[in-house]
């Protein structure tokens, strides 16, 4: 088909949102490495991931051979109140840069909670209803998690606890009144209500949390309240599989114009948009059928594959969570108060991490200053305001589409535009009063995360 006939916005039929999610790891000849009980180092068992995670969950973390996982008709229902999700080619954007490359971005931010995280959050509450839980707890960073497992919870009828990460309640007031709104209940983290809580309080005062922090604090009420198990809004290997419906949508929609793309770019903090939005292009690369060049973008204040150590890890501050083999800058690393809060998590995806160390994806990190400068141009060319998270992708597609430009290459782009960023506004403040900073962790301050990395022997 003629390359004028390509429509700003690729969208699918309802009939089109896949009824399957694909499952990554069954095409992965290494597989990632399985989450170890701390106490005796050996592969945690379904029995005891049950006592902490929701049983058919456990199911799906441990599945590394199933390609094809039917998505339950409820959930595919949910799915079309917001799915699908266009896939817009940034023909504006083109035209600003002066570039021969193609660019496309998946928009993941067109419901409420503002971010793809909704995919994941509806799935893991189904599953928790369907056990006959009385509600789950979770974590939330920047608030896009907490935000749609509240939509999630509400629409089923179950209780949601949220531990935020302080410095976000304190700089989104507004999350926090859209997760009460949803019925959630939520709680600066850390806080006095849990043991680790009190724990990292002693040791750290003043701390504005983290993502670990606040893991570590829902896990134990959990554990501690019958009837509640706990959920993760990235990381996991669940996770991943229920977000490959943007990737199976982006590669139906690239296929009814032919598209092929060169490059995918996608943003990481804990890895589950990218491993999402990549998933049926990977497999296809890991069978042997096609190449494309993936890059995960992260940012250069917590940059995990780029600086990070691939080991096994705790995934919690607290260190009562499995260890989990990912790149990580060690459990005790609390990055700075940056603004690409859904990116401050200390590790990363087991998945993600086994791929980048063979070689199948790249990685790069970006500082705040040249994000936003991205988030900037491209809000003011294609309309949509960018979370700070999905800016590190825009930033690094628009690098090289310039490239292109340089070389005359007509590249094809595809990136992941996870979400909004009308509650990012105390950022976008800073940078528009030219108050922002790019803090980048010293050598120094990366060997002391890595300094408490677990012993785990013959790893
Ligand atoms: C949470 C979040 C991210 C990062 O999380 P991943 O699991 O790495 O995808 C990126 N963008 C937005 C808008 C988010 O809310």
């Amino acid at each position: 088909m003629s390359e004028n006939k390509i429509p700003y916005k690729i969208y699918l039929d309802e009939s089109e949102i896949p009824s399957k999610w694909y499952n990554l790891r069954a095409d992965m000849k290494n597989k990632p490495a399985p989450l170890l009980n701390p106490a005796t180092c050996q592969p945690m068992t379904a029995e005891e991931l049950s006592g902490v995670f929701c049983e058919e969950l456990v199911q799906q973390e441990l599945d590394d051979t199933t390609p094809y996982i039917d998505i339950p008709q409820e959930i595919q229902d949910f799915y079309k109140m917001y799915r699908p999700a266009p896939l817009v080619r940034a023909y504006c954007l083109e035209e600003a840069l002066g570039t021969p490359a193609k660019i496309y971005y998946k928009f993941e931010g067109n419901n409420t909670s503002g971010s793809h995280k909704l995919n994941s959050a509806i799935a893991q509450a189904y599953y928790a209803k369907k056990q006959g839980l009385k509600g789950v707890t979770t974590e939330t960073g920047a608030g896009q998690w907490g935000t749609a497992l509240s939509m999630a919870c509400a629409y089923l009828g179950l209780d949601c606890k949220v531990f935020m990460v302080k410095v976000s309640y304190e700089q989104k007031p507004f999350r926090r009144e859209v997760m009460r709104t949803y019925g959630a209940q939520v709680t600066p983290s850390p806080s006095m209500t849990t043991e680790v809580g009190k724990k990292i309080l002693a040791e750290h005062p003043g701390t504005t949390g983290s993502l670990g922090c606040a893991i570590s604090e829902a896990v134990e009420v959990a554990v501690t309240n019958p009837g509640y198990r706990y959920v993760l809004g990235s990381v996991l290997n669940q996770v991943l599989l229920h977000q490959s419906i943007i990737g199976l949508e982006t590669k139906a929609a690239l296929d009814k114009y032919g598209i092929e793309p060169d490059i995918i770019i996608g943003c990481a903090g804990g890895g589950s948009n990218l491993g999402g939005l990549i998933a049926p292009f990977m497999g296809e690369k890991l069978r042997g059928e096609k190449d494309y060049r993936i890059i995960a973008v992260e940012p250069a204040s917590c940059p995990s594959f780029t600086r990070g150590k691939f080991a096994y890890d705790f995934c919690d501050t607290g260190m009562i969570c499995p260890l989990a083999k990912m790149y990580t800058l060690g459990s005790g690393f609390i990055p700075s108060a940056n603004h690409a809060g859904g990116l401050r998590f200390h590790g990363m995806s087991t998945t993600l991490s086994q791929l980048y160390h063979d070689g199948y994806m790249e990685a790069t990190s970006v500082e705040q200053t040249e994000v936003f400068e991205a988030a900037e141009q491209f809000a003011r060319v294609e309309g949509i305001l960018p979370a700070p998270e999905s800016s590190h992708a825009i930033r690094v597609a628009i690098d090289e589409a310039l490239k292109c430009k340089e070389t005359g290459e007509e590249k094809t782009i595809v990136f992941g535009l996870t979400g909004t960023g009308y509650f990012d506004m105390v950022a976008y403040q800073k940078f528009n009063d030219g108050e922002m900073t790019d803090y980048i962790p010293t050598d120094e301050d990366l060997a002391k995360g890595l300094s408490s990395l677990p012993v785990v022997p013959d790893q």
